[in-house]
């Protein structure tokens, strides 16, 4: 029986086009290695170069239009002169937002091959960070008071609802129990005394509902040094949108930058799709020429296949993407190769095929 599995593209501007293909490339691959999946794409043009002809960065019924799909692949959306506030609220978060994709998921794992800055002695690095993605410090609460005068005042205040925090928390602790780790809860209890002493609470609850893992909560300024100094200590870990913001950029700078971080944004419920992406920009200066580096929306895809509930090929997929830099030979200038976009992302193909 044939699986088929449907994905609404985003190409989006800039490098985004150039590194989906790549992310294609893989699927297709697997189905000529697979006969029983199939996934079927459709492509929506939309983003900044969408909005310089239209005034808009997607349709007006588009949430209608991705609606119906399994999941949806984003490359990037970003372009000079479309400010930054434009083209995140008009598209990212207008998905992020109608489909109540709560869950931001970012690996972050330091793979064979990659150098991190940390000394290797200490670059054992293998966390899943689940970051709050609906509320919290962003929920977009404040206001400006007095403008204009000396006793201006700005005030942003963090939304953190029970159902809210109590669904990030739960969903962390079933990440956990499928894979046999323990939780780590980074929050702030000692100088935000009313959201964060509420996210601890909530989070020794819903760890009553978890006897079998081990569980851990830190500080996030305690736990930044941590990341630093013994990353080892975290597996998954659970944290608000700010802290998780933070956290995960510097997570991906202990493994390998931009061009390997992969995120999706998960509603759980499989009500409406979720979002697979590279969670690099458009990367203007680089756009056009092949340069990019397609790993990190490779990545995005083996997360996307782990979703789908196959998991086997998720896991290839990281392994070939392993593969390809510990070979080294077929490395774009990022990663201090020559090869082009296409190249790299032929040779993560080729790994996932020798691997059969
Ligand atoms: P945007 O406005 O869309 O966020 P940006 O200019 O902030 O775009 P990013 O893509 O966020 O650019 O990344 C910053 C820099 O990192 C880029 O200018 C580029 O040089 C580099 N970079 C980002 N992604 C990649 C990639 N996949 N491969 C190689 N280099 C990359
Ligand atoms: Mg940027």
């Amino acid at each position: 029986m044939t699986k088929t599995f449907n994905i609404a593209s985003i190409p989006g501007d800039g490098i985004g086009p150039e590194v989906t293909a790549e992310g294609f490339k893989i699927l297709q691959t697997i189905e000529k290695l697979d006969p029983s999946l199939r996934f079927q794409s459709k492509e929506f043009p939309w983003g900044c170069e969408f909005y310089s002809r239209h005034g808009k960065m997607m349709d007006d019924d588009g949430i209608e239009q991705l609606k119906p799909f399994d999941a949806i692949y984003l490359g990037a959306v970003g372009y000079p002169g479309v400010p930054d506030h434009i083209s995140l609220w008009d598209l990212l978060l207008r998905i992020r937002k109608s489909f109540d994709q709560y869950v931001n998921i970012r690996p972050i794992t330091l793979l064979d091959g990659v150098t991190s800055p940390l000394r290797s002695e200490y670059a054992d690095i293998d966390m899943l960070v689940i970051r709050e993605n609906s509320e919290g410090e962003y929920a977009g609460a404040g206001d400006r008071l007095f403008q204009g005068t000396k006793e201006e005042v700005a005030l942003q205040t963090g939304v953190f609802s029970r159902k809210g925090t109590e669904r990030i928390i739960r969903y962390a602790f079933e990440e956990a129990r499928a894979a046999g780790k323990s939780v780590t809860s980074i929050s702030k209890g000692n100088a935000l005394n009313y959201s964060m002493v509420f996210w601890d609470e909530v989070f020794e609850e819903v760890s009553r509902d978890y006897p079998g893992i081990t569980t851990y909560s830190y500080l996030v300024d305690a736990a930044s040094m941590f990341f630093v100094t013994d990353p080892a200590r975290f597996e998954v870990v659970v944290t608000s949108n700010l802290f998780g913001d933070i956290l995960t950029d510097l997570g991906a700078g202990l493994t390998g930058g931009l061009g390997l971080a992969a995120g999706a944004n998960v509603n759980p419920t499989k009500e409406y799709p979720s979002m697979f992406e590279p969670i690099h920009g458009s990367a203007p200066d680089i756009a056009g020429g092949q340069k990019a580096n397609p790993l990190a929306a490779i990545w995005s895809v083996s997360q996307m296949l782990d979703f789908f509930g196959e998991e086997a090929w998720g896991k290839k997929v990281l392994q070939a993407i392993e593969k390809t830099l510990t070979d080294g030979d077929v490395l774009t200038p990022d990663m201090g190769g020559t090869a082009t976009t296409a190249e790299a992302g032929s040779k993560v193909a080729s790994c996932l095929e020798s691997m059969m």
